[in-house]
């Protein structure tokens, strides 16, 4: 165990494991490496932990077949919602420690933790829960009889789990594979490991059995790589960059085929059109592009606005998005937190350079502030082909340009290797179901932005990657059809033809 301890929040001390979790015990790594965490507002040690390398990553592979094979499988599937009702129960008891965890690890508003992302991971728990005893196959006639579709668990499955949102995103993973009936061994972001230790304690106190969830915290290139190439793990559901996406596909090829999914990144359009709400539109915008610093894969970053309210519209987004105060996330008034690491907050400030050098106005921020933060920065009449119109910065960072035509700006938002999501700013419902249908993204929202319900699949498109967390659409990617077929005629009418 190790305490964490929070000044400046009422001097809040919450005790950790720091051990791997495995097979429902807290265990060093077997090589003895560890991790250290930092929080990212300010620079200071917040614990050290154990990091998983290959041999660990064995070792709940192994704890995971062996649940597979007794406990878990005898656990009927209303069980296996009880157990999810039973984290989710737990989850609200102790929201505020999650939240605070996962803010101070991970640099993230207090209150977004607070007010998002625990409770839609609670939802998602609950969501999951309701469908664990409703995964059922179908019924299907066949000429000599009849054949019924099983829906089957996949086995030991793995999920790998990026900083910027890291509880609900974990959730989002752990809830469909724990209802399908898998055995699952998750990777929690090296730059906030915390959240996870805490939900390691959780899922103990609600009664799994060992061996079905199992967490390893360790970097990438080692936990990461071990579990992307180990041979007995049959499912990778992965949440983070393009390249270690290919890479973990390039894993897969080469080891076993394991199935993956992977939920990369995304340069997200949002479209204001001239008859929208513009005070909506302002608010939905602004929001898309600084909530969380950027750092959201689903970040409306590309903000096309139309030609006839342009000048308004970007003067207005300028005022609101320069409003930022910077600071400790855990403060109330605090509205902009830090950027997870200096490495990220390096690469920011490179393309912000990149957007000063290019023919592109800058509206306000572009500064480098003290620490770890950035401001909110914007640049109007970006160009189409500028690297900060194409590229995915992760970052508070606004390219906005004007548009005049509704097939215009369809193709400028599909000119985009990426295709996650969308936001539409319109009054007009035809115009809003034809852009909808148009865009090339997984998710496209009118009239707001980033939503997320429990119910709607979230995934993308193109290099945005393939697959869906949430949703029952979910539940596809954590289970195998089995076909089985009756021949109740007892005929050989359908023997194949080769064999007659
Ligand atoms: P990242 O790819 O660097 O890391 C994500 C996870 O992969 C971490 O747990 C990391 O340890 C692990 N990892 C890194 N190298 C690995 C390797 N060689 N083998 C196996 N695992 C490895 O991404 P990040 O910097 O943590 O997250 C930011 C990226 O995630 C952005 O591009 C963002 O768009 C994307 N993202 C996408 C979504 C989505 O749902 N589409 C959501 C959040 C973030």
């Amino acid at each position: 165990m190790t305490t964490i301890t929070i000044r400046g929040a009422g001097d809040l001390a919450f005790p950790v494991h720091s051990g791997l979790f495995i097979n429902n015990q807290f265990v060093p790594a077997i090589s003895g490496e560890t991790l250290d965490t930092t929080n990212p507002a300010t620079g200071n040690h917040l614990a050290t932990l154990a990091a998983a390398q290959k041999d660990d990553v064995d070792a709940a592979v192994e704890a995971a077949q062996s649940a597979l094979r007794s406990t878990w499988k005898t656990t009927s599937p209303p069980g296996r919602g009880q157990l999810l009702h039973k984290l989710a129960d737990l989850f609200e008891r102790d929201a505020v420690e999650l939240a605070t965890l996962e803010a101070v690890d991970a640099g993230i508003l207090l209150a977004d933790s607070t007010h998002l992302h625990v409770p839609q991971a609670i939802e998602v728990l609950k969501y999951y829960a309701g469908w664990a005893d409703k995964i059922d196959g179908q019924a299907l006639e066949i000429p000599n009889g009849m054949a019924f579709t099983r829906r089957q668990p996949i086995g030991v499955c793995a999920a790998i789990v990026p900083w910027n949102a890291p509880l609900m995103i974990t959730i989002w993973k752990l809830a469909p594979a724990i209802a399908a009936g898998n055995a699952l061994i998750i990777k929690p972001p090296e730059l906030c490991p915390l959240y996870a230790q805490k939900l390691a304690a959780l899922v103990l106190e609600a009664g799994f059995p060992p061996g079905v969830v199992n967490i390893l915290n360790g970097y990438g290139h080692q936990a990461g790589q071990a579990i992307a190439e180990h041979m007995s793990i049959r499912k990778l559901s992965f949440t983070g960059s393009s390249p270690t996406g290919r890479l973990l596909l390039k894993a897969s090829a080469n080891t076993n085929f394991k199935k993956v999914t992977l939920e990369l990144g995304g340069k997200g359009p949002s479209i204001v059109f001239p008859d929208a709400d513009i005070e909506n539109a302002l608010f939905w915008t602004t929001l898309g592009i600084t909530a969380n610093n950027g750092q959201i894969c689903a970040a409306g970053s590309r903000i096309y606005v139309h030609s006839s309210i342009y000048n308004d519209f970007v003067k207005e987004f300028s005022k609101r998005s320069a409003r930022a105060v910077h600071g400790d996330p855990l403060l109330p008034d605090t509205t902009k937190g830090p950027i997870i690491s200096s490495a990220q907050h390096a690469k920011i400030l490179s393309y912000i350079k990149e957007g000063k050098s290019s023919s592109a106005r800058l509206l306000h921020g572009g500064d480098s502030l003290d620490g770890n933060f950035v401001a909110n920065t914007a640049f109007a009449d970006v160009g189409d082909n500028d690297t900060i119109m194409k590229e995915e910065i992760f970052g508070p960072v606004a390219a906005i340009a004007k548009f005049e035509t509704e097939s215009e700006v369809v193709g400028k938002a599909n000119d985009s290797e990426y295709g996650l999501s969308a936001a539409i700013f319109t009054n007009d419902v035809n115009r809003a179901h034809r852009v909808a249908a148009a865009i090339e993204t997984g998710q496209v929202t009118v009239n707001s932005w980033g939503t997320l319900n429990a119910n709607t699949p979230f995934g993308g498109v193109k290099q945005s990657g393939f697959g869906r967390d949430m949703g029952v659409e979910a539940l596809d990617e954590w289970t195998t059809t089995k076909v089985v077929k009756f021949n109740i005629l007892h005929t050989q009418n359908d023997a194949p033809s080769s064999r007659l």
